[in-house]
């Protein structure tokens, strides 16, 4: 597997940590947790989208752009990291942000990610929920283009097969972590939105042949429909990577049984895997992505579902950011 034909900025503080959880194991009695610590990447106090910007943004300066162009959620993570790329390359960046809760909160309208983009100096429009948002960005770029700029559009969350590869280097990364320290890691869990992770984690284990069995905890899609975009995008990128063979579909594992009232929209194992890890490692989650995909782990290790020996990693994607948007959430009033 050659990744290192493909160009890239490093932007990452990598390789990021993996430390044990062990007063979480204890309260949670067993399994063996672990926790990489991906909100530890830098960029904008770091997360997830560090590494797929890494290979994006190379792309952006091969192609000479002077402007990029993204879109998410409000609160979105991916938006706020990509104004700080920009800002190092010395790019202008255009977010589109898609009310996806409709939430009326000031802190989730401006605070949290909405005021670091301010602060990156990206430029940011706003569009209801439910646009195209694909269709918004390239209507954008034909108008900067027509404006004398060369704009690239980077898709939501950074998900395309080179975005992916950051993930396929993740798997690599913690492969080699867990050989240098001679651990066996049974597990890894992480939280899924637009794919992208999963798809170049997915890719990473089966090109290294690894037997970690990986696990999405969805954030915004049904089971059926995670997946299937989990193993369409891990095949693409597998085939940009020239693998030979191809991706297994049976790799590909989600349980979204944890997004409860929508992508964005607080739920109480959310709000208890939040309060928990705070209070026992002394961790930040998110609202949208890792305290989702923690409340799923919890509640997969209450039933019964790993034994007390096994090793699970879960991989922490950042987005502590975003708390300072949902501060109702936990029991705070915003004014
Ligand atoms: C974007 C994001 C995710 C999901 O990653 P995808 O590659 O979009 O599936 C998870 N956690 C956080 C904090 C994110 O910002």
């Amino acid at each position: 597997m050659d990744i290192a034909r493909f160009p890239r900025i490093r932007f990452g503080h990598l390789p990021t940590p993996l430390e044990p959880m062990e007063n979480l194991s204890r309260v949670l009695g067993g399994p063996r947790l672990w926790i990489k610590r991906d909100d530890c990447t830098g960029l904008s106090t770091g997360g997830n989208k560090t590494r797929k910007l890494e290979f994006l943004m190379a792309e952006a300066v091969a192609q000479k752009a002077d402007v990029v162009i993204t879109q998410g959620a409000t609160q979105s993570n991916h938006a706020r990291q990509t104004a700080a790329a920009a800002v190092r390359l010395g790019m202008r960046c255009h977010i589109l942000l898609e009310d996806r809760t409709g939430s009326t909160d000031p802190s989730y309208t401006d605070n949290g990610n909405v005021l670091l983009d301010h602060l990156h100096g990206a430029t940011v429009e706003r569009r209801a929920g439910g646009s195209d948002m694909q269709a918004e960005m390239q209507v954008l770029a034909t108008k900067l283009a027509e404006a004398g700029h060369r704009p690239y559009v980077i898709p939501g969350g950074g998900s395309n097969p080179l975005g992916a590869l950051g993930y396929v280097n993740a798997a690599l990364e913690l492969v080699n972590q867990s050989t240098e320290r001679g651990l066996h890691i049974d597990h890894l869990v992480h939280a899924t939105g637009s794919a992208g992770t999963q798809a170049g984690l997915v890719v990473g284990l089966q090109a290294l042949n690894s037997p970690i069995r990986l696990l999405g905890v969805g954030v915004r899609a049904p089971r059926e429909r995670q997946e299937a975009m989990v193993h369409d995008l891990g095949c693409r990128a597998w085939d940009l990577l020239g693998l030979r063979g191809q991706l297994s579909r049976e790799a590909v594992a989600a349980n979204c049984d944890y997004v409860g009232d929508g992508y964005g929209v607080p739920t109480p194992g959310m709000v208890e895997a939040v309060t928990l890890l705070a209070r026992t490692e002394g961790l930040l989650l998110d609202p949208v992505y890792s305290g989702k995909g923690m409340a799923g782990l919890i509640d997969m290790i209450r039933k019964g579902r790993f034994t007390k020996n096994e090793n699970v990693v879960f991989l922490h994607t950042g987005g502590s950011v975003a708390l300072f948007g949902y501060p109702g959430a936990f029991g705070h009033a915003t004014h």
